[in-house]
């Protein structure tokens, strides 16, 4: 078994594909992504924690089924909410958050048999991944399938919003002191704009069983 690295832009597809492509393969998935969301939380319900004790004060645990469990409360839903959304770039940029979820993600990963999702996995959390994929689609293919998403969750937002908030949070990323997303050198590109999610989901599938 293998481990699969899947970076690149919000809502380019990533977790979509990444669940199919491990249900595919009989691999766990690791959204890490969801992990920054979880500590954003915290950090919203704890505004006073300190930096230096992560690892003491915050437990996170995914289930079998994929439910995010924060200290044992059940927060899958909360870590989608917008002003989780809206802040959670800036909270991914302290470095002591970051250390504290690579070291987390790399433990995770040593079992192998993982697809994990996120921005810095294949430059930062697995250099030597065996596959690494860089995922993208322009910004406004990105928007409006997470608009059907949002609509699906009665969150009625306007698309130029959302067309916004995607590139904002892209540059955010994009341009933050550590671990900015950057397709890692040996990484394959793959343009979602023109791809149905089972020839994306089929790509990977063949890459990963060369
Ligand atoms: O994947 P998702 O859009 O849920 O990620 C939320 C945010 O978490 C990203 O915009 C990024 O700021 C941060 N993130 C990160 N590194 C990862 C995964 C996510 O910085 N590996």
């Amino acid at each position: 078994m293998i481990n699969i690295a899947i970076d690149g832009p919000a809502a380019a597809g990533k977790s979509t594909i990444a669940k199919r492509v491990a249900t595919n393969l009989g691999y766990k998935y690791l959204d890490t992504g969801a992990m920054y969301r979880a500590i954003t939380l915290f950090f919203h319900e704890n505004s006073d924690t300190d930096l230096n004790k992560l690892a003491e004060l915050i437990d996170i645990e995914f289930s079998q089924e994929g439910k995010l469990f924060l200290n044992d409360k059940d927060v899958t839903d909360k870590i989608r909410e917008s002003h989780i959304t809206k802040n959670v770039s800036q909270v991914a940029s302290l470095r002591e958050v970051r250390e504290f979820l690579v070291d987390l993600q790399r433990k995770i990963a040593s079992k192998k048999g993982y697809v994990l999702d996120g921005r810095d996995i294949g430059s930062v959390v697995l250099p030597d991944a065996e596959l690494k994929v860089f995922m993208t689609a322009s910004p406004e293919v990105r928007a409006k399938r997470r608009l059907i998403e949002e609509h699906s969750r009665g969150n009625m937002i306007e698309l130029s919003t959302l067309i916004d908030e995607i590139i904002e949070r892209d540059t955010s990323d994009m341009t933050r002191d550590i671990s900015p997303l950057i397709q890692a050198d040996d990484a394959v590109l793959v343009s979602t704009d023109e791809l149905s999610i089972d020839e994306v989901t089929n790509e990977i599938v063949e890459l990963a069983n060369k």
